[in-house]
């Protein structure tokens, strides 16, 4: 099968593609939770992650990133060892803290290709839609990642995502 067609804005990589179902090196999707720290908002995200999308196409990582309620839940996806180094850079950054590691899985295909880090203000969009998926997948209408079961967080970005899409015409 032929790898999803690359739907980011940036250039997609030359070279190896990102995905994998062939892929001799382990893949896992890992996803965490954590809370901003004191003058961290969107907007510092928003530059944090301008840094980091170079940097996850050049490690072939792709994810998720939701910010809303001074919480963020990301979900990051590649190759074990370059998510792991990830992960370990990520939670000692002091712009949030109180990193939770909800989940690691390995899989045979990402669930967010197209994207070097989609990050989502959970603040600003269709937020009918949203807390009605909030609600169907964690029984609360609050963004409260702590707050969510492994399952529930999964559940929550894969439909996240494919609101995105669709928003976005894809
Ligand atoms: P450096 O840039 O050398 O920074 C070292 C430490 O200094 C950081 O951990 C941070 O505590 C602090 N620091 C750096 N810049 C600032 C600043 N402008 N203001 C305040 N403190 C600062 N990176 C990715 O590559 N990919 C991701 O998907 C990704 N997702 C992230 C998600 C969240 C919620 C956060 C908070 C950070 C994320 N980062 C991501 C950034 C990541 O934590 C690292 O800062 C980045 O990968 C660079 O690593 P480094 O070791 O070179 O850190």
């Amino acid at each position: 099968m032929p790898p999803a067609p690359w739907r980011g804005s940036l250039p997609r990589p030359r070279g190896r593609p990102f995905l994998v179902a062939s892929d001799p090196v382990p893949t896992i999707r890992l996803v965490y939770s954590s809370a901003a720290a004191g003058g961290t908002t969107y907007s510092t995200l928003v530059d944090i992650m301008s840094q980091a999308h170079t940097r996850n196409m050049a490690q072939g990582i792709t994810g998720i990133l939701c910010y809303g309620s001074g919480q963020f839940l990301q979900a990051l996806e590649g190759e074990r060892a370059a998510v792991t180094a990830l992960y370990h850079r990520i939670a000692v950054d002091r712009r949030h803290d109180d990193c939770q590691l909800m989940s690691v899985d390995e899989i045979e295909s990402r669930a967010f290709p197209e994207w070097t880090m989609k990050v989502v203000n959970w603040e600003d969009g269709d937020m009918a839609r949203r807390r009605t998926m909030l609600q169907a997948d964690t029984g609360s209408e609050v963004f409260t990642p702590s707050a969510m079961t492994a399952t529930q967080a999964s559940a929550f970005l894969m439909h996240l995502a494919e609101l995105e899409r669709e928003l976005a015409g894809d």
